[in-house]
């Protein structure tokens, strides 16, 4: 894709989600987009200062929190970080697996939860509109790095397990 068909498609989002097309915007957009997990603000501010701009912090936070309440990105929890990452939302319902090393997101399309809302809606009779469902863990290039972190202290030193 080139730089000005990724512009176009930005544009396209922004205004499919009744956003007004702002630079900031746009670029914020194509960072979650280029990164396909989570980023914090700081993360965005980051990569956007390594570009040469001049970001502001306190707009790139709004900037999320509108496209969570748009329904364009999604707000997760990093306990790590103990801190709000976001990523694109995906169409439809799903559930996701976000990697805390890397933030890498795997989205899985299966509901474990359908028949236990049914239940929980039956038993309080609440109309149940949502829900939302996320696990953290550690994934396999992050497990593959930490093991050989672990491992070569060991080898330096000489120790014996
Ligand atoms: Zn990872
Ligand atoms: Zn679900």
């Amino acid at each position: 894709m080139t730089e000005t068909e990724d512009m176009k498609l930005c544009e396209d989002l922004l205004h499919r989600h009744g956003l007004k097309n702002t630079r900031t915007r746009r670029e914020v957009l194509r960072l979650l987009r280029q990164c396909g997990g989570v980023l914090t603000a700081e993360d965005i501010s980051r990569a956007l200062v390594e570009e040469g701009k001049k970001p502001d912090f306190s707009t790139l936070y709004r900037i999320l929190e509108l496209f969570t309440e748009r329904g364009l990105a999604e707000k997760h929890y990093l306990p790590d970080l103990r801190k709000y990452g976001f990523s694109l939302k995906a169409a439809g319902h799903c559930h996701r697996l976000i990697c805390l090393k890397c933030h890498r997101v795997i989205e899985i399309d299966h509901c474990p939860l359908e028949s236990f809302e049914k239940e929980l809606s039956e038993k309080t009779r609440f109309t149940i509109t949502g829900h939302n469902l996320e696990w953290y863990g550690c994934c396999p290039d992050c497990q593959a790095a930490e093991a050989e972190k672990s491992a070569a202290p060991e080898r330096r030193s000489g120790k014996k397990k």
